[in-house]
């Protein structure tokens, strides 16, 4: 068994066909690892830009890659192409979490004419390493950078150049060999030709905005008093805010008056339905505009309730 540690730099661009910005990779760097996770082999190779001639300034800040660099690199597609080989067959790939796969599947449908990176198994090593921080008693925020997560497991970085592929790796190996679980590690290994998992990686979740939008459950649009459990009566029109609808809800058996809140996301799974029944609160008394901001403060704060 081998296991891969790969890492992507990429550079956002505007993409003239599609009209928008996209990451595209600059770098492809990685490293191989034996069961006892010893480095046996890396891999890192530059990529030639095939819709700009310059990178940001930002990401050559960040990763040393200057533009001519970037202009002395290969296509994309040759890169791909000899990492492909270089990993082998029967490999785990891992990356620092999956942003890297966005960034894959993206490059793969907008520059990359069918071919694909191999990646045949998979493992999230951010979100393993998280995990094992926390169960060794070490406070993690969520998302943990390389760089913090190395400082916290006490590999010393000064030799290494952070942000470039190669050497990220090598310090994903080294915080990898650290925190090795053998059964944690194993369940979350990922088998990437199964359950859409790279249709999945590109789906965009999205809140639904029209009430009347034909994947609104027109049955999760009633709501129950807390009380009596009578069904309420809707007494205003649903109102879109922030991700929500709401309106104004009346128990006719309680004569109670409440709000409710739901909001319906289109997740790659199917709709995701949340909703909430509060007490109806009376709006604080106007107050006559005698400092003006003030006033405007009120009134956002009572729309807000
Ligand atoms: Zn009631």
């Amino acid at each position: 068994m081998t296991y891969i540690v790969l890492d992507l730099e990429w550079d956002s661009t505007y993409f003239v066909p599609e009209k928008r910005f996209i990451n595209q990779i600059l770098q492809i760097g990685a490293v191989k690892l034996d069961e006892q996770f010893n480095i046996i082999d890396t891999f890192e190779k530059t990529i030639k830009s095939s819709i700009s001639k310059r990178v940001s300034g930002r990401f050559s800040s960040l990763t040393g890659i200057t533009s001519e660099d970037m202009r002395n690199g290969i296509p994309l597609q040759e890169g791909v192409n000899l990492y492909n080989e270089w990993v082998g067959d029967g490999a785990i790939t891992m990356t620092w979490s999956n942003s890297d796969l966005y960034t894959v599947v993206e490059n793969q449908k907008s520059l990359l004419n069918g071919t694909k990176f191999k990646i045949e198994k998979y493992i999230d090593l951010q979100s393993f390493i998280q995990n094992e921080m926390r169960i060794s008693g070490i406070e993690i925020k969520s998302q943990i950078s390389l760089s913090d997560a190395a400082e916290k497991a006490g590999i010393v970085i000064d030799g290494y150049d952070m942000h470039t592929a190669k050497d990220d790796s090598i310090v994903c190996a080294l915080i990898l060999k650290k925190y090795y679980n053998k059964e944690r590690f194993s369940e979350l290994i990922k088998d990437t030709s199964k359950d859409g998992f790279f249709d999945k990686i590109s789906y965009k979740p999205q809140f639904i905005t029209d009430i009347n939008d034909e994947n609104v459950d027109k049955k999760e649009l009633e709501f129950f008093c807390e009380i009596c459990k009578n069904k309420l009566a809707q007494k205003s029109k649903w109102k879109y805010k922030n991700h929500c609808f709401f309106a104004v809800m009346y128990c006719e058996n309680c004569k109670k008056k409440y709000r409710a809140r739901i909001s319906f996301k289109k997740t790659f799974d199917g709709i995701v339905v949340k909703k909430r029944l509060s007490v109806f609160m009376k709006r604080p008394p106007k107050i006559t505009a005698t400092a003006g901001e003030n006033t405007n403060e009120m009134q956002s704060l009572s729309e807000k309730m």
